[in-house]
């Protein structure tokens, strides 16, 4: 059964080493974002093997970071989000604190 449901897109992602990521896309069904208060990408998979779909691009499915501005009932609401290093962290680079 394929599921179509409304997410914010991914529109890029430059985590290369990540095994979802294709040139600079991200490439899995949908990612989370968060721990709470660190708005990481925990759907990160360190691989030098990457996903051979890259048919569609990745949508948020869910954040778990509510002191996001764009963060309602612990999903995101931002038309769409940019992930990236902050650091040698993997974030969402979209997050905006309340
Ligand atoms: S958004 Fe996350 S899962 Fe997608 S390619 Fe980037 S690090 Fe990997
Ligand atoms: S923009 Fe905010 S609510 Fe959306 S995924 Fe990033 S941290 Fe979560």
């Amino acid at each position: 059964m394929r599921l179509t449901i409304d997410m914010p897109l991914v529109a890029g992602c430059t985590i290369y080493a990540c095994a979802y990521n294709v040139d600079d896309a991200c490439h899995a069904r949908a990612i989370t974002i968060g721990d709470g208060v660190h708005p990481g990408c925990d759907t990160f998979l360190g691989d030098v093997r990457h996903t051979r779909d890259t048919s569609h691009s990745a949508g948020v499915g869910a954040c778990k970071v509510t002191g996001c501005t764009h963060n309602d009932d612990y999903e995101c609401t931002a038309p769409e989000i940019k992930v990236g290093h902050v650091g040698r962290d993997i974030n969402c680079l979209t997050f905006s604190p309340r």
